[in-house]
């Protein structure tokens, strides 16, 4: 993916101040230039990455330092914790409680991977011991439910949906109420996915916000999508209560930078990312081991 060309780059910039002589203003100044444009050219949003360009040079005041303290580390932990930063809003996802009925409703633009994650976040939890079942409230695109039904039956995870009724709020009051009576743990909720000026669509899904109260709100998020998607994360996020985010396409040719940072729009946690189109290509997201593998 080529966002393992950003960690080599930006590596790449923290070997050549660990190799000089003398680590000062000016090799300081160097080095975050060449992070800063690696991250720019990943689509990392642009305030994201001024603002750690002045973190760090206020962390590492090079006058006032000690004698005997090393500089080169100093410089590389303070580059490590702001991109560990940039990917951490301070706030938990919204937990699940075992043996309780967790309602889990899924949003995002339409072919973001919104029912493709629907379908790993279910057969992920479920392989972890959670009853888990998944209800299609997605009414409006043809097709579908049958895309949902298809590829719960692979991962054997039970379903609800309809191919004839056309209120996506009813649907998924059905599914969930089935679901909760049968003492379901987690329950996982697909939406329509809308377009930005889906001005109906975006009502629909405060409405079934509305019905079935969900305990988490996933925003799934196209990681191949540059800069815009920090608007698009804002749009959702002003309309229902994001409470974390799922990253999608992460592998192939995913910049990834746009989606990253898109984290401080939402004011919410990745929690997994999208690596693939199999069942188990979604992996459990932590900024620390994230930057840690990208900078390998
Ligand atoms: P939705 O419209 O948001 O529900 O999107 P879908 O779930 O139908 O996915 C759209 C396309 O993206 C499908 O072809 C999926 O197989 C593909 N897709 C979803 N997630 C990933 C991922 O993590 N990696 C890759 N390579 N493709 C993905």
């Amino acid at each position: 993916m080529v966002l393992s060309e950003l960690g080599k780059k930006i590596s790449g910039a923290l070997r050549k101040l660990a190799n000089r002589t003398v680590v000062d203003e000016e090799a300081l100044n160097e080095m975050l230039n060449e992070v800063s444009r690696a991250l720019l050219e990943a689509d990392v949003n642009v305030k994201l990455v001024q603002a750690l360009r002045q973190s760090v040079k206020r962390k590492v005041n090079l006058e006032e330092l000690a004698a005997g303290v090393n500089r080169r580390k100093l410089i590389q932990k303070a580059v490590f914790d702001e991109l560990c930063n940039m990917l951490n809003p301070g706030t938990s996802p919204p937990p699940l409680k075992k043996g309780k009925p967790n309602v889990v409703m899924f949003v995002g633009l339409q072919g973001n991977g919104k029912t493709t994650t629907c379908v790993k976040y279910a057969y992920y939890h479920q392989r972890k011991g959670w009853k888990t079942a998944l209800v299609c409230a997605d009414t409006f695109r043809a097709g579908a439910f049958d895309q949902l039904k298809q590829s719960a039956t692979k991962a054997r995870v039970p379903f609800y949906g309809s191919h004839t009724e056309a209120d996506a709020v009813k649907v998924a009051r059905e599914g969930v109420d089935l679901f909760k009576k049968e003492k379901y743990e987690l329950i996982i909720v697909d939406t329509s996915g809308r377009h930005k000026q889906d001005t109906a669509l975006f009502e629909e899904m405060e409405q079934l916000a509305e019905e079935v109260q969900p305990n988490s709100i996933i925003f799934v998020m196209d990681g191949t999508m540059g800069q815009s998607v920090y608007d698009q994360a804002l749009a959702f996020r002003q309309r229902v209560n994001v409470g974390s985010v799922i990253v999608t396409k992460l592998d192939g040719h995913a910049k990834g930078g746009g989606a990253l940072s898109a984290v401080s729009a939402t004011k919410s946690p990745i929690v997994f990312i999208g690596t693939g189109e199999m069942l188990d290509d979604l992996e459990p997201f932590a900024p620390q081991s994230f930057v840690q593998r990208l900078l390998g």
